[in-house]
């Protein structure tokens, strides 16, 4: 009892003022920096801390709503209706906490703040300029959260590599910050590439002495160097890194490849990350890390008892980034039912030319993927078919459900010209159709149904089952619905409607009577499953899989 006041008391005196932990990337992109600063964090808040994470994206596009996914992977939805980068859902997906909108801001946004204070007149006839009115932006979004929250720390990543031009009024704020507030509250953790030649059997430093030497270009000394390698560092490279690159010895922490994300937390862990940077932010006196649930996820992950396969059909399947928050949450709910979920993508244009038999009959379920637009959608209509004929589990998504329910209404109910007016607006069956407040909708961005809505589950069903309670709320990101002037004849065609939004009535569920499991969600669940929270329906669909597996096997 002793011991949970004085960490009280000590939490309450750095509770004063959120500390500031900033990540930026150096040498080339795509080294993790979401996973590292994912990661710290969690072993922060498993020492009881308040943490969160924000993501500044450099590019100029207001949200990544607007981009193609190619460009950009997924796009995460929040429960408040933000579009974001992709990063904010390792950030829930570790810390079990949800983002909001504040946590991810681009140079669009910040770039349109300054030019609607300018229009206003707010700036009293100055010259509007980067520094400081865009600096000045930055750093107000930068502390947005602390005004907000009481965090302990807030863990800032930088998108972009340090040298990008589109970078450089992050640092510079960042330079300010830390100038400001004192480096006893804001430390900077530059993350980089140690790489392997072949040729000379060595792992070489030069890329990271250049790279800090454009940080510290502009002003900034890294405070830690997290070392992406694929091969440990010996103590001679970490003493000539520490040496060239100016900070000390302890603070070169090794990021070896790992097999899992889910590893990293624990490895930063061995490498005392988390340990250094509280020294540095002068936090004594905290608890060590509690790690033993996420063990015990690791525990069931690396060891499973079965597999399982699964096909993931969608459009975008060349980019595994693209359908991120679908890989992880398999991987969550296979590490529950002690399960290797083996997800094969197929993609859905070439399930208009090939079989569904020769691609998906060894499958033991099948996800529809969420998508845009008609490409890919007759290769879609063709997999639900074959899975709803063939008894095999079914797990649609968004445009996943709005497909079973035009596949439904084709080959069952009759209406062989059914249709999402998405792809056909002038189908005489538009079985998924537009909102009255979304046929005004001009402008592309944000205005989708968006972030969080309740769900009423109907008793019994088999969402019911799988959920275990009747108000549910789960994310959206779509402008098509169900067509309610169809929910009767579904009805009685054996399609139930078994979640609807209370306020709306909107459908947000449909399920089949007759199959052993098929269901289509409306919503996102993918955006809601967490290590420490696996999402119920990805779970049930895993066992359903896996019992669809064993029931093969055993009249095989
Ligand atoms: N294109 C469909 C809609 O807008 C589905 C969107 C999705 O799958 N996220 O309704």
């Amino acid at each position: 009892m002793k011991q949970f006041w004085l960490i009280m008391s000590i939490i309450n005196q750095i509770n004063a003022m959120a500390k500031h932990i900033f990540v930026t990337g150096g040498v080339t992109s795509s080294l993790g920096k979401g996973i590292i600063a994912a990661s710290l964090a969690k072993l922060l808040q498993a020492r009881g801390l308040k943490v969160t994470i924000q993501k500044f994206d450099p590019y100029i596009n207001v949200d990544p709503g607007t981009l193609n996914p190619y460009e950009h992977g997924e796009c995460y939805v929040t429960e408040d209706g933000a579009e974001t980068d992709l990063d904010l859902g390792h950030y829930e997906r570790f810390l079990n906490r949800p983002t909001s909108q504040a946590n991810n801001v681009t140079t669009g946004r910040i770039y349109q703040t300054v030019i609607n204070k300018e229009r206003a007149g707010d700036y009293l006839g100055k010259t509007v300029q980067i520094i400081p009115h865009i600096t000045d932006e930055i750093k107000r979004r930068v502390t947005l959260l602390e005004e907000e929250n009481d965090y302990d720390i807030i863990i800032t990543e930088i998108g972009g590599t340090v040298g990008d031009i589109e970078s450089l009024p992050y640092l510079e704020a960042v330079r300010q910050m830390k100038r400001d507030v004192g480096s006893q509250n804001c430390v900077v953790i530059h993350l980089t590439l140690i790489p392997y030649l072949k040729a000379a059997k060595e792992l070489k430093t030069k890329p990271t002495q250049h790279s800090v030497k454009e940080l510290l270009n502009t002003g900034i000394q890294p405070d830690v160097l997290v070392c992406r390698t694929e091969y440990p560092l010996t103590k001679e490279l970490r003493e000539k890194l520490a040496l060239f690159c100016n900070v000390d010895v302890k603070s070169v922490i090794e990021a070896i490849d790992a097999s899992t994300i889910y590893d990293v937390p624990l490895l930063m862990l061995k490498e005392k990350l988390d340990k250094t940077i509280l020294k540095k932010l002068g936090i004594k006196g905290i608890k060590d890390p509690d790690m033993t649930s996420w063990k015990e996820f690791l525990g069931k992950l690396k060891n499973p008892t079965n597999e399982i396969n699964i096909a993931l059909v969608g459009k975008y399947n060349e980019l595994q980034d693209a359908y991120k928050s679908i890989y992880e949450s398999f991987i969550h709910a296979g590490a529950a039912n002690e399960c290797k979920v083996n997800v094969h993508p197929i993609h859905s244009e070439l399930m208009e030319s090939v079989d569904p038999i020769q691609l998906i009959a060894n499958m033991d379920g099948v996800l529809i993927a969420p998508g845009f637009g008609n490409r890919g959608i007759n290769g879609k209509l063709a997999a639900i078919q074959f899975v709803r004929e063939n008894n095999i589990p079914f797990f649609g998504i968004c445009l996943g459900m709005q497909m079973a329910v035009v596949e439904y209404a084709r080959h069952v109910m009759g209406l062989k010209n059914a249709h999402t007016v998405e792809v056909n607006p002038e189908t005489i069956d538009p079985v998924i159709t537009l909102m009255e407040n979304q046929k005004q909708v001009k402008q592309k961005g944000g205005t989708m149904r968006l972030g969080a809505y309740p769900c009423r589950v109907k008793k019994p069903s088999l969402a019911y089952k799988i959920y275990g309670r009747q108000v549910i709320s789960e994310r959206h990101r779509h402008r098509y619905e169900f067509n309610n002037q169809y929910i009767d004849k579904f009805e009685k065609a054996g399609m139930i409607p078994s979640g609807i939004n209370p306020d709306s009535e909107l459908v947000e569920i449909m399920e089949l009577e007759s199959h052993p499991f098929f269901i289509g969600v409306q919503f996102h669940p993918e955006l809601k499953s967490t290590v420490e929270n696996p999402h119920p329906l990805f779970e049930h669909f895993v066992k359903a899989a896996l019992k669809y597996k064993m029931d093969k096997n055993s009249h095989a």
